[in-house]
Parts: structure tokens; C-alpha cells; sequence
């Protein structure tokens, strides 16, 4: 489960991305703004967690061949969890900033 993530850093250690550009938010960032887009106490806009990962740093700079979902030992669903921040942003037709 995404809530479950214990912060151990073997999705970024693992992740091409995150090993050549320090500012890149990695899996278990994006992970971490899935799951409050789809808690019901969290008031934020869509548009707002968009702000955050809706860039090079974030999102678009993912290069999906999903070392991060490999490596999790927990199990997080990375893979699905990236493609549902995709698709949401997707929807509105968010571009990157
Ligand atoms: S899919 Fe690849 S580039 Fe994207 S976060 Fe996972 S390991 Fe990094
Ligand atoms: S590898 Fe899994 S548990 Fe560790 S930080 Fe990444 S998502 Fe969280």
C-alpha cells in the first residue's frame, strides 16, 4: 500500500533519474503526493499538487523504466502510482513548467 512507504530511499538509490539530477523529486515523492490527492481530508486542488511535480524535477523527468518499483522492499506500487499522477495530470491537459 502507497501509505506504507518507510522512506528508505531504495527507489531513488536504484533510479537513473534521481542519480543525475540531485533536484529530481523521485518515486517515492511522487508516491508520497498520489496519496493525498486521493485522501478526502486533503483539501488541496488537483492543480496545486500539479505545481509540484508537474515539472523536469518531477513527473516529466521521469524516464519510466521503473528501477524504482524493482527495488521498493515493501512492495509500494510505484509503477501504478507514477501512471496515476500521469493520468491526472493528463485529464487536464497539465504542461510541464
Ligand atoms: S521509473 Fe525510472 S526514472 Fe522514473 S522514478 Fe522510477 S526509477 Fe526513476
Ligand atoms: S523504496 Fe519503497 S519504501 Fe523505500 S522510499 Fe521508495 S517507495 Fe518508500
Amino acid at each position: 500500500m502507497p501509505e506504507r512507504c518507510i522512506e528508505c530511499g531504495c527507489c531513488i538509490g536504484g533510479c537513473a533519474t534521481a542519480n543525475l539530477k540531485p533536484d529530481f523529486i523521485g518515486a517515492a515523492g511522487i508516491n508520497r503526493v498520489a496519496r493525498f490527492m486521493v485522501d478526502p481530508r486533503d483539501k488541496r486542488s488537483e492543480l496545486e499538487y500539479f505545481e509540484v511535480v508537474g515539472s523536469e524535477d518531477g513527473v516529466f523527468g521521469c524516464i519510466g523504466l521503473m528501477a524504482c518499483d524493482d527495488n521498493c522492499p515493501i512492495g509500494v506500487p510505484l509503477r501504478g502510482q507514477l501512471a496515476f499522477v500521469r493520468r491526472k495530470m493528463a485529464a487536464v491537459g497539465w504542461k510541464m513548467r
